[in-house]
C-alpha cells in the first residue's frame, strides 16, 4: 500500500518530536488537522506519535472522516479532550506537545485538568506551519486553480461595473462569480472600496456607491480544493486625478521590484526593502503602511511573512503574495498583489490579471 502525503508529512513531523524528546504532538487547529490527516471537518483532533496518528471527532463526521483519513479514528461524543487525554494515558504517552499559538487558555486549563500522574503539556512552535511553507506539486495545482478561478470572476465583473453600483453590491457579484467557476467559498472578506475610502487598507465594503471619476479597490481570494489565492487591483472609473495616477506608478513600481527580487536564497527582509525602497525615491515610502506579502496555502495568512524584520530565507516551492500599497488619508489608496511560486532562480508570478490600472 503506498503511503498517503498525510502519513509522508506526519513521517517528518515525527522526526521533529524525536529531537524534541517528545512523544506525541496534540494537533489541534484544523488546518494543521486537514494538513496532516486529510480530514475536513469542522471539529476535530489530532494526537501524532512516532509510531501512529489518532483522529478525534464527533457523530456528525463519522463517515466523512473515515472517508477522508488514513489515521485511526476515534469518534467522541461531546467535548474531544477527555478522549485525546484518556488515549494518551494508554498509550503511556508522558510529554505531549501543543500548539501554543493556537489553543485557547481555557483550552489549556481543561486539558491541564486531565492529565494523569508523569504527563505534561509541552508548548512547541510552529513546526507544522513551518513545513507547509513549501508546497507540494498537488499543493501548487490547487493555488494555480484558485488564482485562475479568483481572477476569472474578477474580469466577469470589471466591466460590469458602472457609477452608482454600491461597494456591496459589487463584492456580491465577485463572490457569486467566483462560487459559479468553482470556488468552494472566498478565501477571505472580499474587500470592495471606491474614493477615499481606497485609503483604509482593510476596508469592509459598505453601501457607499461608486461614483465617477474614482479610483476603485478591489482585494479578493478563491478557496478551491481547500487552498486559497489573493489578489488586489486598483480600476479608475472615468478620469482619475495626475496625482493618483503618479501614486499608482509608483506603487506598480514598487511591485515589479520586489517581484523581479524574489528568488531562493534570498532573505524575506530583502524583498521588503526592495518594495521600498522604490517607493521611497516618489517620497511615499511613509505612506506604506503594512508589510510587503505573506504566504498563502490552506490559510490565507501563513508563513513566511514578507517583512522588514523577517530572516526567513525563501525557498523554491514557497507561494506567496507581493503587495505594497500607499494610502493617502481622505484621498486614495493603491495596492497591486499578486500571488507567486518562487523558484530557483526566480519566481513565477500566478496571478494572469493585467497590473496596469484598468478603466471602467
Ligand atoms: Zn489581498
Ligand atoms: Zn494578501
Amino acid at each position: 500500500l503506498a503511503e498517503t502525503i498525510q502519513a509522508v508529512r506526519r513521517r517528518t513531523l515525527a522526526g521533529v518530536l524525536a529531537e524534541h524528546k517528545l512523544d506525541a504532538f496534540l494537533v489541534s487547529s484544523l488546518p494543521n488537522i486537514r494538513y496532516l490527516s486529510g480530514f475536513t471537518g469542522s471539529n476535530g483532533a489530532l494526537l501524532v506519535t512516532p509510531e501512529r496518528a489518532r483522529l478525534f471527532t464527533d457523530p456528525r463526521y463519522t463517515i466523512q472522516a473515515a472517508e477522508q483519513t488514513d489515521t485511526a479514528l476515534t469518534i467522541a461524543r461531546g467535548v474531544l479532550w477527555p478522549a485525546v487525554i484518556y488515549t494518551a494515558a494508554r498509550l503511556r504517552l508522558r510529554r505531549i506537545a501543543f500548539e501554543r499559538g493556537r489553543i485557547s487558555f481555557q483550552t489549556h486549563e481543561t486539558l491541564k485538568s486531565l492529565l494523569t500522574l508523569g504527563m505534561s503539556l509541552e508548548p512547541a512552535p510552529a513546526w507544522i506551519e513551518e513545513q507547509r511553507m513549501i508546497k507540494s506539486d498537488d499543493e501548487i495545482t490547487a493555488i494555480r486553480r484558485s488564482v485562475a478561478v479568483n481572477s476569472a470572476a474578477y474580469h466577469s465583473v470589471l466591466n460590469r461595473i458602472r457609477p452608482g453600483m454600491r461597494e456591496f453590491e459589487i463584492a456580491a457579484e465577485l463572490e457569486y462569480h467566483m462560487r459559479c467557476a468553482g470556488a468552494e467559498k472566498p478565501a477571505f472578506e472580499t474587500i470592495v472600496a471606491s474614493g477615499p475610502r481606497t485609503a483604509l487598507p482593510h476596508a469592509s465594503p459598505t453601501a457607499n456607491r461608486v461614483a465617477l471619476n474614482q479610483l476603485l479597490l478591489i482585494d479578493m481570494g478563491a478557496t478551491c480544493d481547500g487552498y486559497t489565492s489573493d489578489m488586489t487591483r486598483v480600476a479608475a472609473v472615468g478620469k482619475p486625478k495626475p496625482a493618483w495616477r503618479r501614486i499608482y506608478r509608483a506603487v506598480l513600481e514598487s511591485q515589479e521590484a520586489a517581484v523581479a527580487a524574489v528568488r531562493e536564497g534570498v532573505t524575506c527582509a530583502a524583498v521588503d526593502r526592495t518594495a521600498r525602497k522604490t517607493l521611497r525615491a516618489y517620497g511615499l515610502d511613509r505612506a506604506f503602511v503594512h508589510s510587503t506579502g505573506h504566504g498563502l496555502g490552506l490559510e490565507i495568512h501563513e508563513l513566511p511573512r514578507i517583512a522588514k524584520s523577517e530572516k526567513t530565507i525563501l525557498k523554491a516551492g514557497m507561494v506567496i503574495t507581493i503587495e505594497p500599497g500607499a494610502y493617502i488619508e481622505g484621498d486614495c489608496g493603491v495596492r497591486i498583489e499578486d500571488t507567486v511560486l518562487v523558484g530557483k532562480m526566480g519566481c513565477e508570478v500566478l496571478t494572469p490579471t493585467p497590473r496596469d490600472l484598468a478603466a471602467v
